[in-house]
Formats: structure tokens, C-alpha cells, sequence
């Protein structure tokens, strides 16, 4: 059966760079083309109107996350994920391969299948190459991927080879098990970084009568040449008669350099996840509106751009949603972002079918790089500028006293652990009231989660690491997932070091070379999950503890509202879980308590004369000797102007009764 009737129109001159078109079940493509992803089904803050408006023809969703929510039952009822969603265009589904080896936790791989435990009920699932088709093929996809086995980049070449030897035979397994349906499927090509098991492994594929190619495993730590180099050597090997997906790339610069070296489609978050943070891809370059110097512009952010964000609003109004964390900023941002994306692509494909393409890509290739062009770029520089340029790194800067380092965020004027040496602080609040000595020595086996939400400087991590590496006998593992979605905290630290003691040890650099550090014992774990955390804490496992460090409701607004405490109670409820946090805001303790936490005082630390455990219901329910807030406290809250959850609408008081009538207080009345 023909599935995608490829058709390539035209190979750029000096370059690999092809247009083509192939046509789905729902609708032609032109290719290159990108993307947007759309992980459980939505494309985060988007709009279907506005994604059809940009003139996306695939959406990308995730087999792995849809297995376990909504579930393949859904979608047999809905007539698959077009019904479903109401998408009238293509649909790509990712395997769930990347998913699984990606994400820390209890897993097992064998010939057969992997196994891992849901992250939304806890039960086994097996995911097999037959269950993967079987779940796409319900899902209704119009491009499925094989199951694979991703590894990360920086592998021993014999782990590299035997994932890569696995893949393979999934593959077979793949293709037998789609059988004369006809939805298309892609092959994928590992090997991590090595040369040699790249090639074998595009020859293999290329070999099987896949519907397309992609390139998986990249995008996860390597160097932008080394990515240019593995991507390049695979598409020359691949069959120029299939379309080819570089997966999971990227900023537009790595799509342009992509494109050049033979890649045709593409996915990718940032444009949704970097808006969040309030950062553009524009005709100009990147433009980071968390900078003060775009505070009152006239003009829309991209003067080229004809998206509704830059037809209607002026760069100052968008700064200032950024500023007051307005969601409608993160969404006309996105907006504006895959517009960009997709205008982009489509240039990209006149200029090669036009003969134009080297011009285009040289050009652009430093314009797309560029960053913040609102002034004029200083041209002498001294060598006090140097040695202060060391001290500050994206919004951050190093403060100093005492010889002890800390980071100011310099747009919020925010300090890390203020006013008090930050490993005594990470010490007295998150790991000792956390009890993490007394929970390694209690034999289990399954490891001990904690969730470090704001690596920061790793202030918090490095401390629990040093507690747990100091123990002489540990009866259970230890796995610590830092979140962070940006790591120039940590890097600014490191450049720093004589001012940050802690970060004196090997793990610090390993977690940012490679997103994962172990001891040598493997008793201690440590994890990246770089990005959004009310995005990437459904890729870890559930915490036993969580240490709740982000800045304030003032920098990192949305983090403390009640939406997300309520998503944070769902995830901790299988578990006795303990959250653990600076502050002892009313409002912020009345949001843990309508999201269904019980919330219990924490020592005082520094300046704060209280701070804050929430237990989950399991942790309240079990025995624990954490001194829940009673009565006196509600009557305080009663009389409180700042009774509401932060950021609640004020047609919203459902939050109100749930505290009124939250289980700890009735307690306290009987
Ligand atoms: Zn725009």
C-alpha cells in the first residue's frame, strides 16, 4: 500500500535542502514543514482556530501521555484524536520510546516490552511494540512511530549499540504489527553520539519499508555541531523518496541548519515554552521580554509579522503582561511564536524551490541568532567589564557577603536564600525538616523522590546529595529531580565557585552536562527535568518529598495559584508525600488548603519567623507529629483581606468553602 504518495519537487543547489510534498489522511503537506506539539491532545495555550490560522498541518501528540490519560477507550468513543479534539488536520504520534527511557523511575526493559508504573494511578503498564501501534492505531494517528529505545547521548558505545540493536528489532515488530493498515509509520534512526552506529542504523532503516525516517535521541545535551554532523551524515544515507523528521529540534536556527542538511519535519516546545518565559522568535532575532529595556516600545514585537499578536498589541503592552504575569501574555506570545515558526518554514521552501536557498540561509542564519535588537550593541570593551560581565549571566547576578554567594534575580531584584548562608538555610528548612537521613535508612525498594522545584544555584540539592553521601549505612536509594527552566543560575554559580562552596564536587557539572549525575555506589540519583514544571512534573515519577523553592508569587506567579497547588495534590496523593516551603503567606496556605493539602506550621528560618508543610492525604492519615494549623489560624484568616488563593478569579469562591470545610479543622472542632 502507498501510504503518503511523497513527492520531492526540488534540492537546493549546495545544499541538501528539499522541498516536497506528501499527502495523509486528512490533508496535503508541504514540507519542510513543522510541527507544533501538542503532548496530551492540546497545544499548550493555543487555541485550534489560531493553530489553523498559522497554517500548521501536523499537530504532534504523545502516545505515552494519551495511554495513560485519556486512555485508548476515549478515543475508540470519539472516533480517535481528530474527533476528540475537533482537529481537522494531520496528526503525528510519538511512540512513547522517548518517554519511557527518558524519565527517571522504576522501569524494566526486556526483548519483549518495557514496564513502568503510571504516573497517574500507579499501575504496571507494558508497552511493547504491538502495544504502541495498538494505542496509535486507536489514537487514530496519521504518522505513527516505532518504539524505541532512546539512550542518552553520552553512553558507553556497547549500552549505544545494544539500544541500538534492540530498536531495530522493534522495528520489525513495528512494521508487522501495523499490517495493512493505513495509517503511515516511521522508522527511527539511533546510536546516540557515535558515528559508526549512526550509519548502521540509518542503513538499517532505510533498508525496511517504512513510510518515512526520522532521527531520534538528538536534541538531548549534545553540541549544536555535534547535532549538524550526526544529522548530516544520517540524511545522506536515508532514501530520498520518504520524508525525514529530525525529532524534538529545535530554536529556528537548528531547523535552518537542519533543513540545509536534509530534514523535513520537525516538532519541537519552545516556541509555546519559551513564550511562557516571555521570549519571542522574531524576524529581528530573540527578544526576551523579561528585559526592562523593552518597557514602553511602541511597535509590535515582530515588525514583519502579520499574527493577530502583532496586528493588535505594542511591544510595551505585551511587556507588560510578561511583568504583572498576565496568561494571556504567555498565549498571544505563543501565538505570535508558531506564526513565526511556521512563516519561517514557509520561506524556507519558496527560496528552495525558487533557487534561492543559499542566499536565504546565510542570511539568516545570523538573524536568527540575534538577540534583543532594541539599541545600539557597545563596542569598547574594558577589562572591569569583563570581570563584571563574569558576575552576570541572562537575569542573574552574583551578590557577596561574608564570602558567601548569592543570586539576584535582576529584573524582580529577588535574592536566593536572602539574608542567611543558603546551605544552612536548604539545610534547617528542606532537608532536616524533610527527615531525609531517617527515610534512607528505612529499607525499601523503591528509591526515595524528592522534587527540588528551582534548582537555582542547587543550594537545596546540593545539601540533601552531601546529607545522604555523608550517611554510612543507606537501606533505600535516592532519587532527586531538580526542576528549572532556566539554568543560568547554576552556571552563573559554577563560574563563581569560590563564593558557592557547595557546588564544589563533581555532580553540579554532570547535572548540567549530561540532565543526570550518580554516585559511584548508584545510591544517589539526580536528575534534570530542564523547562516548564507545571509541564515537566508529569514526566517524573511521584515524590515522597518536594522542596518547594521557586521565587515568590511576584516573579514566578504561576506556581503558587490554586490550579497549580490543585495539580500538585493530584500528583502527591498516592503517596504519604510532604511539601516543604519558605513562605507562610496567608493566601499561599489557603491555596494548599483548597487544593487539598493539609497544611501544617514549619520552623522558622532567618527572618521568617514560620514556613510551611503541606501533607498529602495520605501523610495526614498516617501518623506524623507536624503541628497542623487549627482553629486560631482559620479565625485569622477569617478577618484576613488576603483570604484569597493567589490569583483567583473573583467570581471563583468555591476555594473559600473547601477551606471552611477542609478535614484538619473539622477535626479540631470535635
Ligand atoms: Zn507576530
Amino acid at each position: 500500500m502507498r501510504r503518503l504518495d511523497f513527492k520531492l519537487e526540488a534540492t537546493a543547489l549546495g545544499s541538501e535542502a528539499r522541498a516536497a510534498r506528501f499527502r495523509t489522511r486528512h490533508n496535503e503537506v508541504l514540507t519542510p514543514t513543522f510541527m507544533p506539539v501538542g503532548t496530551h491532545a492540546a497545544v499548550r495555550s493555543q487555541r485550534r482556530e489560531d493553530l489553523l490560522e498559522s497554517g500548521a498541518q501536523v499537530l504532534l501528540a504523545n502516545t505515552y501521555h494519551l495511554l495513560l490519560r485519556p486512555g485508548t477507550d476515549m478515543f475508540r468513543k470519539f472516533g480517535g484524536i481528530h474527533g476528540f479534539m475537533n482537529w481537522p488536520r494531520s496528526v503525528l504520534t510519538d511512540s512513547g520510546g522517548f518517554q519511557i527511557f527518558s524519565l527517571p523511575g522504576s522501569r524494566t526493559l526486556c526483548e519483549e516490552h518495557a514496564e513502568f508504573r503510571s504516573y497517574v494511578d500507579k499501575t504496571l503498564i507494558r508497552l511493547s511494540p504491538e502495544r504502541s501501534i495498538e494505542t496509535q492505531r486507536a489514537i487514530g494517528a496519521d504518522i505513527m512511530m516505532v518504539l524505541d529505545q532512546c539512550v542518552p547521548s553520552t553512553v558507553e558505545h556497547a549500552v549505544a549499540r545494544s539500544a541500538m540493536q534492540l530498536t531495530h528489532r522493534w522495528a520489525h515488530r513495528s512494521l508487522a504489527a501495523r499490517g495493512d493498515s493505513d495509517q503511515a509509520l516511521f522508522g527511527i534512526v539511533q546510536g546516540a553520539s557515535y558515528a559508526d552506529l549512526r550509519i548502521e542504523s540509518a542503513l538499517t532503516i532505510a533498508d525496511m519499508p517504512f513510510d518515512g525516517c526520522a532521527i531520534g535521541g538528538l536534541a538531548v545535551g549534545e553540541s549544536n555541531s555535534q547535532r549538524e554532523d550526526c544529522t548530516a551524515t544520517v540524511t545522506e544515507l536515508l532514501p530520498k523518496d520518504r520524508p525525514r523528521y529530525l525529532m524534538g529540534v529545535g530554536t529556528t536556527r537548528d531547523l535552518l541548519e537542519a533543513v540545509h542538511r536534509g530534514v523535513d519535519m520537525f516538532d519541537c516546545i519552545l516556541p509555546t515554552s519559551l513564550a511562557k518565559q516571555g521570549v519571542a522568535f522574531t524576524s529581528l532575532g530573540r527578544r526576551d521580554l523579561r528585559r526592562a529595556a523593552y518597557r514602553g516600545l511602541e511597535g509590535p514585537i515582530d515588525p514583519a509579522c502579520d499574527c493577530y499578536t502583532c496586528k493588535t498589541y505594542s511591544i510595551a503592552y505585551l511587556f507588560h503582561l510578561q511583568r504583572v504575569h498576565e496568561t494571556s501574555g504567555w498565549q498571544l506570545l505563543g501565538l505570535h511564536n508558531i506564526h513565526f515558526y511556521m512563516r519561517l518554514m514557509r520561506a524556507m521552501r519558496e527560496h528552495i524551490l525558487a533557487g534561492t536557498w543559499l542566499p536565504f540561509y546565510r542570511a539568516q542564519r545570523d538573524l536568527l541568532d540575534a538577540r534583543d535588537s532594541y539599541g545600539t550593541a557597545a563596542t569598547h570593551v574594558t577589562r572591569a567589564d569583563v570581570r563584571s560581565r563574569r558576575r552576570k549571566r541572562g537575569r542573574y547576578e552574583v551578590m557577596v557577603r561574608d564570602e558567601i554567594g548569592s543570586i539576584r534575580d535582576v529584573n524582580s531584584g529577588e535574592v536566593m536564600h536572602p539574608g542567611s548562608d543558603p546551605g544552612e538555610e536548604a539545610r534547617l528548612l528542606y532537608v532536616e525538616q524533610s527527615r531525609l537521613s531517617s527515610h534512607l535508612q528505612i529499607a525499601d525498594r523503591e528509591p526515595w523522590v524528592i522534587w527540588d522545584v528551582g534548582l537555582g544555584a542547587a543550594a537545596n540539592a546540593m545539601t540533601a546529595i552531601l546529607a545522604a553521601d555523608s550517611l554510612a549505612f543507606k537501606a533505600r536509594r535516592l532519587t532527586l529531580i531538580s526542576f528549572e527552566n532556566d539554568l543560568d543560575s547554576l552556571k552563573l554559580a559554577l563560574d563563581n565557585i569560590r563564593w558557592f562552596k557547595l557546588l564544589r564536587h563533581a555532580a553540579p557539572r554532570a547535572l548540567l552536562r549530561d540532565h543526570r549525575w550518580t554516585n559511584p555506589a548508584g545510591s544517589i540519583e539526580w536528575l534534570l527535568l530542564e523547562g516548564d514544571f507545571a509541564i515537566r512534573k508529569f514526566d517524573a515519577p511521584p515524590p515522597d518529598a518536594i522542596f518547594f523553592d521557586p521565587f515568590s508569587f511576584k516573579t514566578d506567579a504561576a506556581l503558587w495559584t490554586l490550579p497549580a497547588f490543585r495539580e500538585l495534590a493530584s500528583v502527591c496523593s498516592q503517596k504519604p508525600a510532604e511539601l516543604f516551603t519558605y513562605t507562610y503567606s496567608t493566601s499561599i496556605r489557603a491555596a494548599m488548603l483548597a487544593a487539598g493539602f493539609h497544611v501544617a506550621k514549619g520552623r522558622g528560618s532567618g527572618a521568617k519567623a514560620e514556613t510551611t508543610i503541606g501533607l498529602s492525604a495520605r501523610a495526614a492519615a498516617a501518623p506524623h507529629d507536624r503541628e497542623l494549623l487549627g482553629e486560631d489560624w482559620l479565625a485569622k484568616w477569617k478577618r484576613s483581606d488576603s483570604q484569597a488563593p493567589f490569583g483567583t478569579a473573583a467570581a471563583d469562591v468555591t476555594w473559600r468553602d473547601a477551606v471552611l470545610a477542609h478535614p484538619q479543622f473539622k477535626h479540631a472542632e470535635t
